[in-house]
């Protein structure tokens, strides 16, 4: 095999060539884009791409069902997949490979075919701190059908899991165990083959969530011998809509499918119910996600031979840039790394000392470049070490070390620039901090001209770069809200980073917003909102128009509907207040 080549690797991603960062223009240059969020999802190489267009434009037909050539053709792609993925893992049987849509269906599969039918009423679950929800969520809903109960492991400083208290958390109540091989937050790869080991020695079946594991280490599932291995395709260069349940037959020949149709029957008849298909398809209900199933083949083609170089070249490569990253973060006083010690993949999680996380996160895409910041759908994770959110920077084998330079050049230019966040609750008797405390908030300025105000200071501004300097600029011209007014009553909901509305109604029948957020971006964002209602009848809010204006300020685009910053969770929390 020839040695690994990133900047060959690179050159196979066509959007990371392609992508052009038009909105980041800042002053003439184009900002190129810098990804490092591949821990959600990494990009896609050239030959996936073609893969699932040839399918679509070649070959498509449904799978399994029909006596014709063109279904043939899919059906034999499809199951080649299945085979290829047996290999990758080294299952026993192609029967032991089921297809989902990502991890979390896999998992969901596991607590409603079998968990469910398992559980008893104070039986123990075992997982760990530092979960991502979709190996959380699914064990609530089923412990709450059947009275079983959660047990978390907890975690070394070092953010492996803690193996000190396996023997106590483990015991013969436990029913199931069930953890990631790496945490999509802490990178580090987490023991679990003691795990699996100590699972066995009580009875209880192992279930390991692969997702962050695929793209970095080959996984053996006979010689971890864990009853389940989840993963999903699109954090291993593949396709989105492909997931792996991997299970031992027996386990899975035991299983009583949750969801119906399709493929997963043998016999249907009104009379005598319905029996069920062999595996695979038993648990596979519906039309699958052919396209996305037969690009996984390739993508499989794709990253095996770099996971299985003897050289390690590909490993090797991710390793240095992962501890040049480290050392390069470790530079910037500011930067505090949220568990001890360099991350065993390229995932490296910090807080930045006197900055918000959306704050920074939200700069760094006014160059470019694509971090991410929040919770990382691990908030039992966050709560567990007491912090509000965190950054994220994920790198994957495509990405340079020149590319970290620039990273970390705007990293600590965004934090010399900004001013750190006092605390102001701390210190509201210091003068020169205005905090609201008074509900009464008295009508300073005619509401047509603070929105005119505004519109004026964005209708020159070409980059987001430029618009959200603006942003930043406006945020200190919010009134913080007093301590006591930071309640569960005033928290909207919705809004990803902590966000807090208070309203007051005048003799006059008009009403007046105060708001408030940590996040000073989220403050900015609250200026432009609130010039837009404040000082204005239960009628006039009704109808303002306020996607007309986010998009004459050349924000819309910024503005993810469902989460994002949580403005839509702001406009509507006003609305509903003043109705
Ligand atoms: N587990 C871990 C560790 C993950 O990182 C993720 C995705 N971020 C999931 C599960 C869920 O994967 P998917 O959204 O592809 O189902």
């Amino acid at each position: 095999m020839t040695p690994f080549d990133p900047q060959l690797f690179r050159q196979q991603f066509p959007l990371l060539n392609n992508y052009e960062n038009i909105d980041t223009e800042s002053k003439g240059d184009k900002n190129p884009l810098v990804y490092f969020d591949n821990a959600a999802t990494t990009q896609k190489p050239q030959q996936v791409i073609d893969i699932a267009n040839h399918y679509y434009q070649v070959f498509n037909a449904n799978v399994h069902r029909a006596s014709h050539q063109l279904s043939s053709q899919a059906t034999i792609a499809f199951e080649n997949a299945r085979n290829l993925t047996q290999k990758f893992i080294n299952a026993k049987s192609v029967k032991e490979v089921i297809w989902t849509k990502g991890s979390t269906e896999s998992i969901n599969v596991i607590t409603q075919s079998l968990a469910r039918n398992i559980l008893k009423q104070g039986d123990e679950i075992a997982i760990c701190a530092s979960e991502h929800h979709a190996n959380i969520v699914p064990w609530q809903i089923v412990a709450k059908q059947t009275g079983a109960i959660i047990k978390v492991l907890p975690l070394s400083s070092s953010g492996h899991i803690d193996l000190k208290v396996i023997d106590k958390l483990i015991n013969n109540k436990t029913k199931f165990v069930a953890c990631a091989q790496i945490s999509n937050v802490l990178g580090k790869i987490n023991p679990i083959q003691t795990v699996i080991n100590k699972a066995k020695s009580v009875g209880a079946i192992s279930i390991i969530d692969g997702a962050q594991t695929v793209a970095h280490v080959a996984v053996d599932v006979q010689a971890l011998d864990c009853d389940f291995y989840v993963f999903s395709a699109h954090k291993m260069y593949g396709p989105t809509g492909v997931g792996v349940l991997y299970g031992k037959q027996a386990l899975l020949e035991s299983m009583q499918p949750y969801q119906g149709g399709g493929e997963m029957i043998k016999n249907v008849s009104f009379e005598q119910g319905t029996s069920y298909n062999e595996l695979p398809f038993k648990l596979e209900a519906g039309t699958p996600n052919i396209a996305g199933v037969v690009a996984f083949a390739e993508t499989l083609e794709f990253i095996w031979p770099l996971l299985s170089d003897i050289d390690q070249g590909y490993s090797r490569y991710e390793k240095k840039l992962t501890q040049y990253c480290y050392q390069a973060l470790v530079t910037i006083e500011q930067v505090e790394f949220i568990v001890d010690g360099v991350p065993d993949i390229p995932v490296i999680a910090f807080t930045i000392n006197g900055h918000h996380n959306h704050d920074i996160a939200i700069a760094l895409d006014s160059y470019g470049i694509a971090i991410r910041s929040g919770h990382h759908c691990a908030m039992p994770l966050m709560s567990y070490l007491h912090i509000d959110g965190c950054l994220r920077v994920s790198l994957a084998a495509y990405n340079t070390f020149t590319e970290v330079d620039i990273f970390i050049t705007h990293l600590k230019s965004i934090v010399s620039e900004f001013e750190p966040e006092e605390n102001h609750l701390e210190n509201s008797h210091d003068e020169t901090i205005a905090v609201n405390t008074s509900p009464e908030v008295k009508v300073t300025s005619e509401p047509k001209a603070a929105m005119d105000r505004i519109i004026e200071l964005f209708v020159n501004t070409k980059s987001w770069d430029s618009r959200h300097r603006e942003i930043m600029l406006l945020s200190r011209e919010l009134l913080r809200l007093d301590k006591t007014l930071r309640s569960d009553v005033t928290l909207i909901s919705g809004c990803e980073s902590k966000a807090w509305l208070y309203a007051t109604r005048s003799n006059d029948g008009t009403y007046s917003f105060t708001a408030d957020s940590d996040a000073k971006i989220i403050r900015g964002l609250l200026v432009i909102v609130l010039a837009a209602f404040n000082h204005k009848s239960s009628q006039q809010i009704q109808s303002v128009n306020i996607n007309q204006y986010f998009s004459t300020l050349g924000l819309m685009q910024h503005l993810s509907p469902s989460r994002g910053n949580g403005l839509i969770a702001i406009v509507d929390k006003i609305k509903t207040l003043s109705a």
